[in-house]
């Protein structure tokens, strides 16, 4: 039987994880974020949690096991899609070893966005620290300028939105993405998406992309 992969690849703020949700609504396989396996795992010893929240990448073999663990679950079967793995050219080169099979049909969705769009949206971000309501100043602002609708309070920057933050996080992530992107391009396994659009326009050139590369809907 096919197996589906879909490997998500874009920088912060490019609505991936959005995109990669709607996708697994659309096919019905699930939507794997390392991030969440890693947040959710109950055992992480001590010093990854740190690394998770100090943004560094935690070591390839813990991450490697969560996926395979998870990979065991029944729901993956048919297909599966990952958002945030690979993240460096040893996860690469493990996905191609270990998890994926000739048998596969495997795609990478890069959501392209420009830098200067990333700032624009991670600028404008604001949340409540009190409720945890969402707000951007262009794209979704408040009623009240400053101050949530929900509660009042007075509304916050992420501290990792701060401009010389997103400068390191756009660095890390064309450093290390970069030379995966090319390899997928060489495997002819590679989709570029622009993801300047509104989501759904993002989501629909994604299933005709899908759709032309013989991904269908399970009967
Ligand atoms: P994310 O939710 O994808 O932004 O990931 C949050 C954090 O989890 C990252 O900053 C890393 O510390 C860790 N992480 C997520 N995915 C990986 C991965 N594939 N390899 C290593 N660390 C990861």
């Amino acid at each position: 039987m096919v197996r589906h992969i879909l490997f998500f690849i874009g920088p912060p703020a490019s609505g991936k994880g959005t995109q990669a949700e709607l996708v697994s609504k659309y096919y019905g396989w699930p939507a794997i974020s390392s991030g969440d396996l890693l947040r959710r795992s109950a055992d992480l010893p001590q010093k990854y949690q740190e690394a998770i929240q100090a943004g560094h990448l935690v070591d390839d073999g813990v991450i490697n096991d969560l996926l395979q663990r998870r990979l065991t679950q029944a729901d993956t079967k048919l297909g599966f899609i990952l958002d945030g793995y690979p993240r460096n050219s040893s996860q690469f080169a493990y996905a191609y070893n270990y998890i994926i099979t000739p048998q596969d049909r495997v795609c990478a969705l890069e959501i392209r966005v420009s830098d200067e769009e990333v700032y624009r949206r991670l600028e404008g971000r604001r949340f409540c620290p009190h409720c945890g309501a969402g707000y951007h100043l262009i794209y979704k602002p408040s009623k009240r300028e400053g101050f949530c609708d929900v509660c009042s309070s007075k509304l916050v920057r992420r501290p990792d939105d701060k401009p010389e933050v997103i400068a390191e996080r756009l660095k890390i992530y064309h450093d290390t993405m970069e030379p995966l992107l090319a390899l997928w391009q060489k495997r002819g396994e590679l989709e570029v998406i622009n993801g300047e659009q509104d989501i759904p326009a993002v989501h629909q050139d994604i299933i005709a992309v899908l759709t032309r590369r013989g991904y269908v809907l399970p009967h």
